[in-house]
């Protein structure tokens, strides 16, 4: 079956047709600059993304089985409404019936991005077959997937679970959210960018700088990179407290790191578990393209 997945970024619109039977797999995509425009605009924009790549397959809108939409951010309990997306600027935005306009006779779904993530990790990933597990995708922020009994977890009213704004240092850096010191500010690539950019200049200012730059020796970028780890470790070990997962996978860009992420990682993450165990924490398998995988599988 065919269906269509849309990851909308902080930065990007991803637009993918997905061929679900078996293992999933990638049939064409594309993507577009988000550029903060309102609803309509982005649904428009969307849906002419969509017919793109039927057409360019030769295929037709009635050949989808469905369409699924992800978003970084809240979704309310009829999955409609995006309550928050701090990084799109929406509050309260009926994203999911705008959308379906343009798709009358095909079921239009949406989904958080870190729980599409982790539905593609679950169904065919790094997670598939785990009854518990814990994903965490590091990025513009720090997405969290939470697999229980099997499942992605879904909190109470549907909004579950923002790892990411669990408090971390006290009266500290402030968060997109409105907050200090929340964890995301510490884990997310986007720190690592920042320390990058205050401690080694401009052309430092993003992740995959400083990590080469630590590769190559610089003592400075070792020393924000392992900073970086710590806080990490912190935060995987914790989580660890409470779900006790059989596995932890990482994704976005800088998970994909290494052995200069995950050695001192998996040691200081058992280390600080209260279990003391020995978590097995690897990277995600679907990389950029989780977001459409996921909502191609919803
Ligand atoms: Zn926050």
């Amino acid at each position: 079956m065919l269906n269509a997945g849309i990851d909308i970024g902080g930065t990007n619109i991803k637009a993918a047709l997905v061929e679900v039977s078996g293992d999933p797999r990638i049939v064409a995509k594309t993507s577009f600059p988000f550029g903060h425009m309102p609803c309509g605009e982005l649904c428009s924009s969307i849906a002419r993304a969509v017919e793109g790549l039927l057409k360019e397959q030769g295929r037709a809108i009635s050949d989808l089985g469905s369409i699924g939409l992800t978003v970084p951010g809240s979704l309310d309990q009829s999955g409609d409404v995006l309550l928050h997306a701090y990084n799109m600027g929406y509050h309260n935005v009926a994203v999911r019936p705008e959308l379906a306009k343009h798709f009358p006779d095909t079921p239009v779904k949406m989904i958080n991005d870190a729980k599409a993530a982790a539905l593609a990790e679950l169904k065919a990933g790094a997670l598939k077959g785990c009854k518990a597990a814990l994903l965490l995708t590091i990025g513009t922020g720090l997405g969290t997937g939470i697999i229980l009994d099997g499942k992605v977890f879904n909190g109470g009213t549907g909004r579950g679970c923002e790892a990411g704004h669990l408090p971390f240092r006290d009266g500290d850096l402030p968060c997109t959210c409105g907050r200090k010191g929340c964890l995301e500010v510490y884990t997310a690539a986007t720190w690592i960018a920042n320390q990058g950019r205050t401690l080694l200049g401009e052309e430092y200012a993003d992740a995959k700088a400083v990590r080469e730059a630590a590769l190559a020796g610089n003592s400075t970028a070792k020393a924000i990179i392992d900073e970086y780890v710590d806080n990490l470790a912190t935060a995987v070990a914790g989580l660890c407290n409470v779900i006790d997962p059989e596995r932890v996978a990482l994704g976005g860009g800088f998970s994909y790191s290494g052995d200069i992420l995950y050695v001192p990682l998996r040691k200081l993450v058992a280390e600080r578990n209260f279990y003391k165990a020995e978590y097995e924490i690897v990277p995600a398998r679907f990389r950029n393209d989780a977001g459409v995988i996921g909502a191609a599988l919803l």
